[in-house]
């Protein structure tokens, strides 16, 4: 149809830096987060309109765990603020 590919929404995303790491309380091996944002985009001829929808997601590597984070904290990661992230700021999701 003519109009897909003029108007569009499309779901996007691309990592944070998130910096701070410990001990993890149930392999015992230094953990990291790996931070992600995601985001719907409504775009006019590859021209962004708005977005919405954001989330922000963590993946703790060594245990392969995700983890949806709440939307002030993940808010705080883009700002660059040291932010720890717990099971306080957010919840466990599971990926089969
Ligand atoms: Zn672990």
């Amino acid at each position: 149809m003519f109009f897909i590919g003029i108007f569009g929404i499309t779901q996007k995303e691309y990592d944070l830096d998130y910096e701070y790491s410990g001990v993890c309380e149930k392999c015992g091996e230094i953990y990291k987060y790996e931070v992600i944002v995601t985001y719907n985009c409504f775009h006019f001829f590859f021209i962004p309109i708005f977005k919405w929808g954001r989330k922000y997601y963590a993946h703790k590597m060594c245990c392969d765990e995700y983890y949806e984070i709440n939307e002030e904290t993940g808010k705080q990661i883009e700002k660059g603020n040291n932010v720890i992230l717990n099971h306080t700021n957010m919840n466990r999701i599971y990926i089969n």
